[in-house]
């Protein structure tokens, strides 16, 4: 597996740096180390980008960052708010690559939607927050990690658009940085999940930096356990996020279907790692005691969303710690495909329950607004893109895949 080419200037933007990175770079500017951290508060605590603003540093420290390139990388171009909440950025970073990331506050009215997200474990065990709890909306965001995807799932909007670009690690916290901006009074910033366009596992470099940058104690400081990464199920990448955050990083994966003949319509990347290599990788994940691994199953009319393949879905996992999230499919201009009857995901759900699964049905949050997989950021067709986007969609779709 290789990630997904970024160029040097964009994967080292200063917004990207941990502060060891700082502290090296400051030394070598004559500085005192210990402005590293300050630094490293200023973008990741505070959210300033702008070295004008950065009132404890010295005059000509903060031309030195402006003249080292830190500027907010990005800007929010639309936000659509819909009425259960739900709020969707629309951000454009360089080359035109636009991205979304959706903030979705788990009202009462909407907790059943999240709980799939919600770990009571954790709730019991946090955590020192300003707002006391019964006052708080907990909020979780949903972060993309590249301008489209290389995987090419039949039934989701970004697979069919395609790989551009991957995102920068600066591009993928900066979103948490400008989503906190759009937190209303009285919500916190709970879950994030790695569930928006791109597939982090084919991006692992950026991602995985992207998580060490988000749970730093001087920064976001967000616990690593209130993170989910979302993958089609790379089992190489899963490995390697399983070691590298020794299982604390919450895992979801993209089955959508119990055998590899139904999964490989439906799923390009099965015919590479088809189902037994990617349980595989599952059951190796180094999860630790209470936590479950999210099994994500799109309900598609027609294609995976028999009694049988219930059936089968309940042989596959047993033995596996996971909760099942539900997702009746949404449609997309590319396909044809769509949702079964809510009879049918009825059925399906209380199967799976009946075989002792924990399982949820994610009904479609903002679907006001087009929050659904993908749908804001590629409105418009590729004709409309910069030119450089419109070159290398000509190109061809993957790198490294
Ligand atoms: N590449 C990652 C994360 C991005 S997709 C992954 O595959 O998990 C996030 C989730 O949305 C995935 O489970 C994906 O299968 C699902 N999804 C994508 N398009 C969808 C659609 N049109 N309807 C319902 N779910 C969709």
């Amino acid at each position: 597996m290789t990630d997904t080419a970024l160029t040097d200037a964009l994967a080292w933007h200063p917004v990207a740096r941990l502060p060891e990175e700082w502290r090296a770079w400051l030394k070598s500017q004559g500085e005192a180390p210990f402005r590293a951290s300050q630094v490293f508060r200023w973008i990741h605590h505070q959210g300033e980008l702008s070295p004008a603003n950065m009132s404890n540093l010295a005059l000509p420290l903060r031309e030195r960052l402006a003249s080292e390139g830190l500027t907010p990388p990005g800007t929010v171009v639309d936000v659509k708010r819909a009425q259960d909440g739900t709020r969707k950025l629309l951000i454009e970073f360089a080359e035109g690559a636009r991205v979304e990331c959706v903030v979705i506050p788990m009202t009462p009215k909407t907790a059943e939607d999240t709980d799939y997200l919600v770990d009571p474990e954790l709730d019991a065990e946090d955590e020192e927050l300003s707002t006391p709890k019964e006052a708080q909306t907990k909020v979780t965001l949903c972060i993309s990690t590249q301008y489209g995807c290389a995987m090419g799932c039949v039934f989701c909007a970004s697979g069919q658009f395609g790989l551009q670009r991957g995102l920068g690690a600066h591009e993928i916290v900066f979103q948490v940085l400008l989503a906190r901006r759009y937190l209303e009074p009285g919500e916190v910033l709970s879950n994030l999940v790695f569930m928006g366009m791109g597939e982090p596992l084919h991006h692992y470099d950026q991602t995985a930096r992207a998580v060490r940058l988000i749970t730093h104690p001087e920064g976001i400081a967000m616990s690593s356990r209130r993170l989910t990464v979302s993958t089609v199920g790379l089992p190489g990448g899963i490995q390697k996020l399983g070691d590298d955050f020794a299982g604390k990083v919450g895992l979801a994966v993209s089955l959508h279907a119990p055998d590899d003949e139904t999964r490989s319509r439906i799923i390009p990347m099965n015919q590479r790692y088809p189902v037994a290599k990617l349980l595989q990788a599952l059951k190796a994940y180094p999860l630790p005691k209470r936590r479950r691994i999210t099994i994500e199953y799109t309900l598609i009319a027609g294609i995976n969303d028999s009694i049988e393949h219930a059936e089968r879905l309940a042989d596959l996992l047993s033995g596996l710690r996971v909760k099942v999230n539900l997702i009746p499919m949404n449609p997309i201009e590319a396909s044809s495909l769509e949702a079964p009857s809510e009879a049918a995901v009825t059925r399906f759900r209380e199967r799976l329950a009946d075989r002792g699964y924990s399982c949820f049905v994610r009904t479609t949050r903002g679907d006001d607004v087009l929050a659904a997989c993908g749908q804001l950021a590629l409105q418009g067709d590729p004709g409309t893109l910069p030119s450089s986007v419109a070159v290398r969609l000509r190109r061809g779709k993957a790198d490294g895949v």
